[in-house]
């Protein structure tokens, strides 16, 4: 990074440690979480910016609950307020596309840049790509087309858009895609390029509080039982997502659970457990099929994963933004 002008103010970058691999290293027993935002921040020496640690958990990515999320989602609004050129997050890769896709819910574009980076492999094994990712994160968090492009995961070189971005293999060190269109941009000799930056809307509002509302997601397959979609159903929980098969389809044996859902008044989502592509509106008119769906009152994803539909339900209904206004989407 080159040295800054004389006079220029330095851009302040938050460095927001959330633990995960990257800030795991070795013990007898196996790893655990030992590196703070400080030991981390030591890792990238950027003499244009100024690097600001803050922690807010030291835990593997697993063990994150709302309460994480919400108080991530308030850090990166404090670093709006104060004038922060950006944020970079260190995390888990377990959970990360939920995090991202998190703040693109609740933060809303174009105030400053949400960089999350993260590793596949931690600081007691051979090769660990923890510094290397940091250090290409920070090449992206000090960007000015970042900004614009809502929060990025930056992995293996390569710039991955919140809304996309999943985990895609359990132990690659390129182990993350974005399914529907590829990465975003990508960083080269500590340079970051941006192709192209999402058209649509993520945001929905910002919640209050520590909590979010309890929304559960269910997987279709073949055999799944009535009993077991009842069992949740009984839970009543604030809402439900359900991974139906192909465009968004359940078995016709599930529908009568699914209607006291829906009568009951619990907001019902349909996404696709296909991992690419959109739920479909009205070409199948079998029951189950997305006509008879909608028809029943549940309300189709769009191309979201179901981890993402089901935080941008529980966003919607901790903002009271009707849920069939959140979704479908595109
Ligand atoms: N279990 C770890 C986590 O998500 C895995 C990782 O960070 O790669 O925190």
């Amino acid at each position: 990074m080159g040295a800054m002008d004389s006079g220029v103010r330095q851009q302040v970058i938050r460095l927001i440690a959330m633990g995960g691999t990257i800030a795991f290293d070795s013990t007898a027993n196996g790893a655990v979480p030992r590196l703070d935002g400080s030991d981390l921040s030591a890792w990238v020496d950027a003499d244009d910016v100024s690097i600001e640690p803050v922690d807010v958990a030291q835990i593997s990515s697993i063990g994150l609950r709302d309460e994480h999320l919400l108080r991530l989602a308030g850090t990166v609004t404090d670093a709006i307020r104060d004038g922060c050129a950006g944020v970079l997050i260190t995390h888990g890769t377990d959970t990360l596309e939920e995090t991202a896709y998190f703040l693109a819910l609740t933060c809303p574009r174009g105030y400053l840049s949400i960089v999350l980076t993260a590793a596949m492999r931690h600081n007691g094994m051979p090769g660990p790509d923890g510094p290397a990712n940091l250090r290409a994160a920070l090449a992206t968090v000090t960007d000015r087309a970042v900004p614009d492009a809502g929060p990025v995961v930056v992995m293996a070189d390569e710039i991955h858009a919140a809304r996309f971005v999943t985990k895609s293999h359990g132990t690659r060190l390129a182990a993350f895609a974005s399914p529907l269109c590829g990465p975003i941009g990508q960083v080269v000799e500590d340079r970051a390029t941006i192709w192209f930056a999402p058209r649509y809307t993520d945001y929905v509002g910002h919640p209050e509080g520590t909590t979010l509302p309890r929304i559960e997601l269910l997987k279709m397959v073949i055999g799944i039982t009535p009993q077991s979609f009842r069992a949740i159903v009984d839970t009543a929980p604030d809402g439900l997502v359900i991974e139906g098969f192909g465009g968004g389809h359940l078995p016709p044996d599930l529908l009568d659970v699914l209607d006291r859902a829906v009568a009951e008044g619990i907001p019902t989502v349909i996404a696709s457990r296909c991992g690419d592509g959109p739920t479909l509106g009205s070409t199948y008119a079998v029951p189950g099929a997305e006509i008879d769906l909608r028809a029943r009152g549940a309300i189709m994803a769009g191309s979201l994963s179901g981890v993402k539909a089901r935080l941008r339900l529980a966003v919607a209904l901790a903002t009271d933004t009707p849920p069939a206004a959140a979704f479908p989407t595109s």
